[in-house]
């Protein structure tokens, strides 16, 4: 589970992105984070990894402070999918899946064996294995991206706009085999959306935020489109 406890961050030049939040993301659910564009999202996302502090609060993990978390654990526990999927440009799509269990200390066959699994997984055959990122798809560039933010088989897993960037037809897809994939690996997951459709879609419980980085509700699904 990931908890929030009032957490806040102003930015050094005085913007308040994210005020006094509290917030669990239950084990083995989606909690989606929807609202405006600079509601604060991106920010949220950032802290529970860490490429941020929090000026306020504090942000645990199943009950351990994210602050006494070192770095290579929080990179392995918590697997990280944004818009553009942020690929490594000259690396194939089996070495872009395969590089950070590799940089922690797996072998070649072992990891790239486990690469191609996961591809298959997100609906890759493995003639994109050798493939570079420019020659993928948008829509296959975040599959991608979803392999290789699994590929140290972390609990958590945060998705910033996972599925924006691509058409209406293609995001409906990748919404739809997503929900397949989470039904088998059950993972925490945090997901970030301006779509309230998305949100409603694929939240098993949605976080709404507003201008100023204050939450206004959370609720499921149902109650939200009862309301
Ligand atoms: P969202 O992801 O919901 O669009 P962000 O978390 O990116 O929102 O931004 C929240 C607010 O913080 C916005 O007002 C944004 O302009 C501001 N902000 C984001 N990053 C910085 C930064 N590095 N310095 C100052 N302000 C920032
Ligand atoms: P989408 O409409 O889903 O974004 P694209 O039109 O970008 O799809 O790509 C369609 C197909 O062409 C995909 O299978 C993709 O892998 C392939 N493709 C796209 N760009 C290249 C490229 N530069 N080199 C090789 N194959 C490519």
């Amino acid at each position: 589970m990931i908890e929030f406890e009032r957490v806040s961050k102003t930015y050094p030049d005085g913007t308040v992105a994210v005020d006094g939040l509290d917030l669990t993301a239950p084990n083995g659910e989606i909690t989606v984070l929807v609202g405006p564009s600079g509601c604060g999202k991106t920010t949220t996302m950032r802290m529970v990894n860490r490429l941020i502090d929090p000026t306020e609060g504090r942000i645990t993990l199943d009950g351990t402070d994210t602050a006494s978390i070192d770095a290579v654990t929080l990179r392995r526990r918590i697997g990280y999918v944004i818009q553009n999927a942020g690929l490594f440009p000259h690396r194939t799509v089996v070495d872009n899946v395969a590089a950070l269990p590799r940089l922690l200390g797996g072998g070649k066959k072992q990891t790239r064996a486990a690469a191609m699994d996961l591809l298959e997984r997100v609906g890759l055959d493995a003639t994109f294995a050798k493939r570079y990122p420019w020659q993928l798809s948008g829509g296959q560039q975040q599959r991608v991206g979803v392999a290789r933010a699994l590929a140290t088989d972390p609990p958590f897993l945060l998705m910033d706009e996972p599925f924006s960037a691509v058409d209406p037809i293609v995001r409906a897809q990748l919404q739809d085999e997503f929900l397949r994939l989470q039904a088998d690996i059950s993972k925490t997951i945090i997901l970030v959306t301006h779509d309230i459709d998305e949100a409603l879609k694929l939240g098993d419980r949605v976080a709404v935020l507003r201008q100023g980085g204050r939450l206004a509700q959370v609720a499921t699904p149902a109650e939200l489109l009862e309301a």
